[in-house]
């Protein structure tokens, strides 16, 4: 860091690194009954502790050495929230090796691309996703061999994979004597590739450094708040941005763990949440929609869950308010992204605002929130200027950090800061006591007579609207005002509601020139890898589509 202005008196502390491999020996040494539950592909329920999963790790790590992994190897995994996920993660970062996650939900192709792009070395992935690699295996050029993280009786009699090896055959020819080693906490820990909705997926690179601090930090009060006493469910998934740090902040706290393995639909996240006791959860708004129904559906309630991080995409402010009101979770809206390991922001309130009436609060909680220490942000115009911080100028948001991205993986797409802040794509407006509030990402951004119109906002009124279920607007071309708003809304099953009693939800509630010009029944909206809404394929849908008023 030769930028840096070197003191002629250094502080005498410790220069211990900030490795990952710390944070599984805390576990163990401190917290090494607490549980982790895992609901396994097999359907059954496994239970561990962190003793079993710092020695596990360990026979895993001895177990990559004698496949001739070495340090800044990548090793990937395709695999569900589990133990032997978890386990992974800490053998190979731990071992100094990096921890590719891929998102299984990708095509075949599309994991082939970033596996070759990664030169992933080994591979180690879930049973559910046998046909997946026997579809892309013939075409990755530098796996070595697969390892099928499953019983010896699960393995199958025979596979179309090259080297196919059994997770729990392999780890049991090791011991656990394995000693983590130390090196510079700058070092590579893991590799995450971003959804490339256009163009290809550029990775990126966390190092130990970024990926503890990031722990320490996310872990806080006012951001995740994770504690001992938490039972925590990562509904969000180890394949996407780390399960948000979460594999990580909980084995700091020594909090319980509960994976949900496959099982994402309402009724088993449910069951695991009311027999587990589950208190903390976190995930994107559309897992908690297929909750919610099945919930609602069924007329239940929660016994322990308490509280939740909702980010990913906006958490719609009709969310928020029914797991508050009528299921008494407190909702924390979270903002992040990929490059940013994901936290940037979380949504508490301060001592200040405890005078403010309960509709104030409200509208504080539906922002993104503030940012966590560590992480600054600005908006700025096109031309990179500052914009005031007053709550209603919108412009670019820019942020920098320690767990920040300054370059993708081998400096794919180039030169990605401006003046030393990365910018986020997104489109926010910020108050004058810095809580954040996304309008929009840029390119989503409708654009009408030189004004913008911001699609979250049109989004979340139609989803407030008790017979709507999802809704997403689009900008349509218009001869006149370049775009206009045009809302696909698809409604809650049994119920009924029309245009003309949508449109007549919204007045009063935006200024009337952002009135979507129409609006569009579908059955369903069309949901990307990470769980969000893919609004380039809307917008493919409906390229030829003309408004009534064009
Ligand atoms: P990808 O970029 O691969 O789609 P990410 O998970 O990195 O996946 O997505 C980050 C983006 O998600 C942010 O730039 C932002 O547009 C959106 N996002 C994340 N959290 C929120 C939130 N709470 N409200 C609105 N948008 C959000």
């Amino acid at each position: 860091m030769s930028h840096y202005t070197k003191s002629p008196l250094m502080g005498q502390m410790m220069n211990q690194p900030l490795l990952i491999s710390s944070i599984i020996e805390h576990a163990d040494r401190y917290f090494g009954d607490n549980e982790i539950v895992s609901r396994r592909v097999e359907g059954d329920l496994h239970r561990t502790n962190y003793r079993e999963c710092h020695a596990r790790s360990r026979q895993l790590a001895n177990a990559l050495q004698s496949l001739g992994v070495k340090m800044g190897d990548r090793v990937a995994t395709l695999a569900w929230n589990g133990y032997r996920h978890l386990e992974a993660y800490y053998a190979v970062s731990g071992s100094g090796a990096v921890l590719h996650t891929i998102n299984p939900r990708l095509t075949p192709e599309h994991i082939a691309y970033i596996a070759n792009h990664a030169e992933d070395q080994y591979l180690l992935f879930d049973l559910t996703f046998l046909p997946l690699v026997e579809a892309f295996a013939a075409h990755c050029n530098t796996i070595r061999g697969y390892i099928l993280m499953c019983d010896p009786d699960r393995m199958p009699a025979s596979s179309k994979i090259p080297h196919l090896m059994c997770y729990e055959t392999l780890i049991a020819q090791h011991q656990a004597d394995y000693c983590w080693p130390l090196f510079d906490e700058n070092s590579a820990a893991t590799l995450c590739y971003t959804s490339g909705t256009t163009g290809n997926p550029k990775g990126a690179l966390y190092s130990h450094r970024s990926t503890v601090l990031h722990s320490y930090a996310s872990a806080m009060p006012d951001a995740l708040c994770v504690s001992g006493r938490d039972t925590v469910l990562p509904v969000v998934p180890m394949f996407h941005v780390n399960a948000w740090g979460l594999p990580y902040s909980v084995p700091l706290t020594g909090a319980k763990m509960v994976f949900p393995g496959p099982a994402l639909d309402g009724k088993s996240l449910y069951e695991l949440f009311e027999s587990e006791q589950v208190t903390f959860s976190a995930g994107v708004p559309t897992v908690w929609l297929g909750l919610l129904t099945y919930v609602g559906q069924n007329k239940l309630t929660f016994s322990s869950f308490k509280r939740t991080v909702i980010g990913g995409s906006a958490c719609p402010p009709s969310m928020m308010q029914t797991l508050r009101h009528q299921y008494g979770i407190d909702v924390v809206h979270a903002w992040g992204m990929t490059e940013m390991s994901p936290l940037g922001t979380a949504c508490t309130l301060q001592s200040k605002h405890g005078a403010l009436s309960e509709q104030d609060q409200q509208a504080i909680l539906e922002t993104q929130g503030h940012v966590i220490y560590g992480v600054d942000m600005k908006i700025v115009d096109d031309a990179g200027k500052a914009l005031p911080w007053d709550g209603k100028t919108y412009g670019n948001l820019l942020v920098k950090g320690p767990w920040v991205i300054s370059s993708y993986f081998k400096n794919e797409g180039g030169e990605v800061l401006q003046d030393g802040w990365f910018p986020t794509g997104d489109v926010a407006t910020i108050s004058a006591d810095g809580y954040m509030r996304i309008t929009d990402r840029s390119k989503d951004v409708i654009k009408s007579g030189g004004e913008w119109i911001g699609t979250i906002d049109l989004e979340n009124i139609a989803m407030a609207h008790p017979a709507v279920l999802q809704a997403a607007c689009i900008g349509i071309a218009h001869p006149k005002w370049d775009e206009r708003p045009l809302l696909i809304v698809v409604k809650k099953p049994g119920m009924d509601v029309s245009k003309a009693e949508l449109l007549e939800f919204y007045q009063g509630k935006i200024a009337k020139w952002w009135m979507p010009d129409d609006v569009v029944f579908a059955d369903a909206l069309p949901i990307g890898a990470t769980g969000k809404i893919l609004k380039n394929k809307i917008r493919e849908q409906f390229k030829d589509y003309t408004l009534p008023s064009a």
